[in-house]
């Protein structure tokens, strides 16, 4: 491992402080450091200035259901959350994709902020003895588009990149139409979570819209008529901890068998958390039959690209969609 300063602010005001002269390339935050800790081993990241933020779990670690919503600290620990009983009552997707990320040590170990900000697990980018990888060196070429790309997107890929976003509870935020508040030298400011990440394009390094020396504070859902009914299915290679091979995020507000609003988010198949809006239009006001689910699981997929190893994603995609949705439509519903 290269040698590296070592800070520990004690708050969020002076995690901000010591974040002021950050540059993206020489400084990292520590939060978990499951992610982290592994891409510094590689020698993937190499941060000359590491910014310890564990102590904000006490300040930002926290979990506030009300009638306007939750508020979820980015320092919240995954398994705390994926077991907080007004998460799991009310807000079922995001409970569900906590538990169903990574193994039960990481969820102890791991938060939120951590977690949404992971880094892709394609094998190439993981791998410096690869010449090529766009995200990891800008301009040098793209090893998975003629490599082994089975695990990579079929949706908002580029010629540049066509890496997968890996994590679970993206999508359950996405669906729900979360917000994120993050604080940086010139205050606080809250975007919507759909803007967080960033489509590859020509510029697959730059994976987000946060601005550099940026800390996400909170993740705030807003309580509306879908949340409860709402369910994450996840289809993996194996039962025990495994990245999605594909998944969906799904919130339904239904009028009998009548769809009043739908959310849709896809996962494990996407650049980036993906939400699927023509898909939602498709059922919106009608039915929730097996064929109107089938037709909008196409339209979700109709401008996939698959690649050499990965075309199953699609057909795969379409069954997690119409699963998901059939099994939130057969939730109990509230007294
Ligand atoms: C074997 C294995 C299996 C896994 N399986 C899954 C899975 O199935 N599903 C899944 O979702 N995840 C999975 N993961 C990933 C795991 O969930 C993440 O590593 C973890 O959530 C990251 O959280 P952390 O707190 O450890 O982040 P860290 O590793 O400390 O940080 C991750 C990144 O986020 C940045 N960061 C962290 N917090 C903030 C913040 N508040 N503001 C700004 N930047 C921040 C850091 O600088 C760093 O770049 C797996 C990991 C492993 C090792
Ligand atoms: S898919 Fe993206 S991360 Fe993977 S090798 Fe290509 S550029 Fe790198």
């Amino acid at each position: 491992m290269r040698p590296f300063a070592y800070i520990r602010p004690a708050s969020l005001a002076e995690a901000v402080l010591a974040m002021a002269e950050a540059e993206p390339s020489s400084d990292a935050i520590l939060v978990g450091g499951t992610t982290l800790i592994d891409l510094m081993k590689l020698d993937v990241m190499q941060p000359s200035r590491l910014v310890d933020l564990r102590a904000l779990e006490a300040e930002l670690g926290h979990v506030r259901a009300g009638p306007e919503g939750l508020r979820l600290g980015a320092f919240a620990r995954m398994a705390d959350v994926a077991a907080d009983p007004a998460v799991v009552a009310d807000y079922p997707v995001i409970a569900q994709s906590l538990a169903l990320a990574a193994s039960a040590q990481l969820r102890n170990m791991a938060k939120l902020g951590g977690n949404v900000l992971q880094r892709t697990r394609c094998a190439y980018f993981r791998d410096p003895s690869w010449a090529a990888c766009n995200k990891r060196v800008p301009g040098s070429g793209c090893a998975a588009r003629e490599g082994a790309n089975r695990t990579h997107a079929v949706l908002g890929t580029s010629e540049h990149c066509i890496a997968t976003y890996p994590g679970d509870l993206a999508q359950a935020l996405i669906a729900l139409d979360a917000d994120v508040v993050v604080a940086g030298r010139h205050g606080a400011r809250t975007v919507p979570f759909a803007a967080l990440h960033r489509l590859p394009g020509s510029t697959p390094d730059r994976e987000t819209s946060l601005e550099p020396g940026e800390i996400i504070a909170e993740f705030v859902v807003p309580a509306r008529s879908w949340t409860w009914r709402s369910l994450y299915l996840k289809v993996r290679d194996r039962q025990s901890y495994e990245f999605a091979v594909a998944s969906a995020a799904v919130a339904l507000d239904l009028d009998g068998d009548t769809v009043r609003d739908v959310r849709i988010a896809l996962g494990g198949v996407a650049t980036v958390p993906w939400r699927a809006h023509e898909a939602e239009t498709a059922l919106k006001g009608g039915a929730l039959s097996q064929g109107a689910m089938q037709a909008a699981a196409r339209i979700a997929f109709a401008d996939a690209r698959p690649h050499s190893h990965n075309a199953f994603k699609i057909a795969l995609g379409e069954a997690t969609l119409v699963r998901a949705l059939r099994e939130a439509a057969m939730m109990e519903p509230r007294p």
